[in-house]
């Protein structure tokens, strides 16, 4: 068990290839299509990371990450923003939301899951491989 991992993704098709990639790599996996509901799953679940899309309905990726941070209990819990945007200014918005990094859509499939890896803690790093 590598842990669970928050899939915050309101398109279907992007979610399926995250999942994908994802579950084959041994995660877990648990989504959410909106703001709101990814909130309420990372505060029940403690996931190990969550994914972050930053275009999402109602509440964007920036007011997510920025809502995730007031939680103490999710302090510890790395957020990995998976943005389209490919502008420096955006980069840092999201960083300074709250996220520990990012990860430019379109998702490449033979780097993606590395990609994920290399923001979660480093004493964990080890068990995954
Ligand atoms: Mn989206």
């Amino acid at each position: 068990m590598n842990g669970t991992l928050l899939v915050i993704e309101d398109n279907e098709q992007n979610f399926y290839m995250m999942r994908f990639l994802l579950e084959k790599h041994g995660f877990t996996i648990i989504g959410a299509e909106n703001g709101r509901l990814g909130i309420e799953m990372a505060l029940r679940h403690k996931p190990r990371a969550i994914l972050l899309d930053i275009q999402l309905p109602e509440m964007d990726g920036y007011a997510v990450a920025a809502e995730l941070k007031k939680h103490d209990e999710l302090a510890d819990i790395p957020i990995i923003a998976v943005t389209s945007y490919a502008m420096v200014g955006d980069r840092e918005q999201i960083l300074t939301a709250g996220a520990t990094g990012y990860i430019e859509k379109p998702i490449n499939p033979e780097t993606f899951v590395d990609e994920i890896i290399h923001y979660l803690p480093d004493k964990e790093r080890g068990e995954i491989r």
